[in-house]
């Protein structure tokens, strides 16, 4: 049973609202983070059932990944009895969820989800690290279709040539290697579990069933899982491809993203923090962090609460940026977007599904021309997807009145321009700048900035949003702000001094 203590830590930063999962040992809960305002998933190990092997490997794998199909770290808590594990939230299901509504999926359908999913695998093994879990119950879906692959409790970085020794993961996915306990290559058996995930999704069953490892280890070595006849020829080619018994007859990932059948799979571009410090470290200052605190914490990645602040925000940031980007593209390339074969999975879900929203969206698009497609995109850019301002759960934690500002400060952050134009003329300490920002461009302070940024992705469509200008309240200057330009200015010229201390 958790401590109190245990749970003051929490409780400090978090307001932890429903279960979002529960395993044995584990269970991950949907949470508020305060500061923030910004929902994110928790996942609670406790001590006595989880070995602090297993724990730290999985903290310290998720903590080096920043992939876009990857569930983003943000902090860890670590008390007497438990680890919390403080992460992205998914607002979606995993895809065992979805299958199970769903049914099997047809090939075009299952490509987007599987080529997110086959991404993510990518960059592991890239990096050496075999996940040893690839299976729907880890595959987390949102709205808008967007994958994330969860659960790292069993990850592994792999040395050279290294031989893992360690039954584990879940039967129905295991490679033969595995179950006849041999020494595996944790890289070949994750393949060998893309291979079930995959022939999962398109048939809506597992190719081999047994109860225990000898026997799924006899089903597989003598027997052939079932080919449906409806199925392509590169579809099946992959599938046998990878449920290939010698491993290295086996595909690697680096061979699988060439079949022609995943398609062009989306290169993963993150900004880096270098690109994004001044503004993060801005926002903070503006929140009410000290500028010391801040340097110290992310100079000498103290994992404590200015860290998963900043790790938040980063987060946050970024997602809005690809938002916007992909936003972008959608604008320029509308009639492929609406064909997106994740659309046509809603008629078929008993829930709203997948990308109903975005689809909805584009066909009024299509009606409404290119100035409404434009309207909607901006109003599409302001929604806050991540933000826990309007949950119920969450509504006792209301903003003290001092911090009005932070609360401008955060929904700014997030791209709520019509909010944040209101908090320019009433807010009691004007931060919008008389003076150019750290980066020398003409713009808006910190948060006006990710507004100016979207509003030049789409140069040749007219704009009938409001612009701000960058003189709005120049009459009421704000010295103290001034001077903390200045000062952040410096830290940031340290903090890159030594190193970039924190990944990118
Ligand atoms: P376990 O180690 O117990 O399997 P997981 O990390 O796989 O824990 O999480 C269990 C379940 O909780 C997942 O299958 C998923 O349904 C849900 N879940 C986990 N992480 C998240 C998240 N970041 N956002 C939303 N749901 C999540
Ligand atoms: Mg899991």
């Amino acid at each position: 049973m958790a401590s109190p203590w245990d749970d003051d830590i929490l409780d400090k930063e978090f307001k932890i609202l429903t279960p979002l999962g529960v395993g044995t040992f584990r269970e991950v809960k949907l949470a508020c983070h305060i500061p923030t305002k910004t929902q994110v998933a928790v996942k609670i190990l406790r001590k006595k059932s989880n070995t602090v092997d297993e724990m730290n490997s999985e903290v310290k794998i998720l903590q080096t990944l920043e992939h876009s199909n990857i569930i983003h770290f943000f902090h860890v808590i670590d008390t007497q009895s438990k680890t919390y594990l403080i992460m992205e939230y998914v607002a979606g299901k995993d895809l065992q969820m979805f299958l199970s509504e769903v049914g099997c999926l047809k090939e075009q359908e299952a490509r987007p989800i599987f080529q997110q999913v086959v991404s993510a695998v990518h960059f592991l093994h890239q990096r050496r690290i075999a996940h040893r879990d690839i299976k729907l119950e880890n595959i987390l879906i949102d709205e808008d279709g967007n994958v994330k692959l969860c659960d790292f409790g069993l990850a592994i970085h792999l040395a050279k040539r290294q031989m893992l020794k360690k039954v584990c993961g879940s039967l129905h996915y295991m490679a033969p290697e595995m179950l006849a306990r041999k020494p595996y290559d944790g890289l070949a058996v994750d393949m060998w579990s893309l291979g079930v995930l995959l022939y999962v999704m398109v048939t809506g069953q597992f190719p081999y069933t047994e109860d225990t490892l000898h026997g799924m280890h006899r089903l597989i070595t003598k027997t052939r899982y079932p080919i449906p006849f409806d199925l392509s020829k590169p579809c099946f080619v992959i599938i046998a491809r990878l449920l290939t018994v010698p491993t290295n007859r086996r595909i690697t990932v680096s061979q699988l993203v060439k079949r022609p059948w995943l398609g062009t799979i989306k290169k993963h571009t993150a900004p880096t923090t270098k690109e994004i410090l001044p503004r993060l470290v801005e926002t903070m200052c503006t929140m009410g962090y000290n500028l010391e605190d801040i340097f110290s914490s992310l100079r000498y990645r103290q994992p404590n609460e200015v860290t998963a602040t900043f790790n938040i925000l980063k987060h946050k940031l970024w997602c809005e940026i690809s938002f916007q980007q992909t936003e972008h593209l959608c604008l320029k390339s509308s009639h492929i977007d609406a064909h997106h074969p994740l659309f046509s999975l809603k008629r078929r879900a008993s829930e709203p599904a997948l990308a109903s929203k975005r689809e909805a969206g584009k066909r009024q698009s299509k009606e409404e021309g290119v100035e409404g497609r434009h309207k909607k995109c901006q109003s599409l850019i302001k929604l806050n997807k991540y933000s826990c301002l309007e949950l119920n759960p969450c509504s006792d934690v209301t903003v003290p009145e001092g911090d009005v500002m932070m609360a401008n400060v955060i929904k700014c952050a997030t791209g709520d321009i019509g909010d944040n134009m209101n908090s320019l003329d009433s807010s009691p300490g004007d931060l919008s700048l008389s003076e150019p920002p750290l980066d020398g461009r003409p713009t808006l302070f910190l948060n006006m900035d990710f507004s100016t940024q979207k509003l030049s992705l789409e140069p040749n469509i007219p704009n009938d949003q409001p612009q701000i200008g960058s003189t709005t309240s120049a009459s009421r200057p704000f010295t103290g702000w001034k001077r903390m330009r200045k000062r952040i200015s410096h830290v940031l010229g340290a903090l890159l001094i030594c190193g970039m201390p924190i990944p990118d």
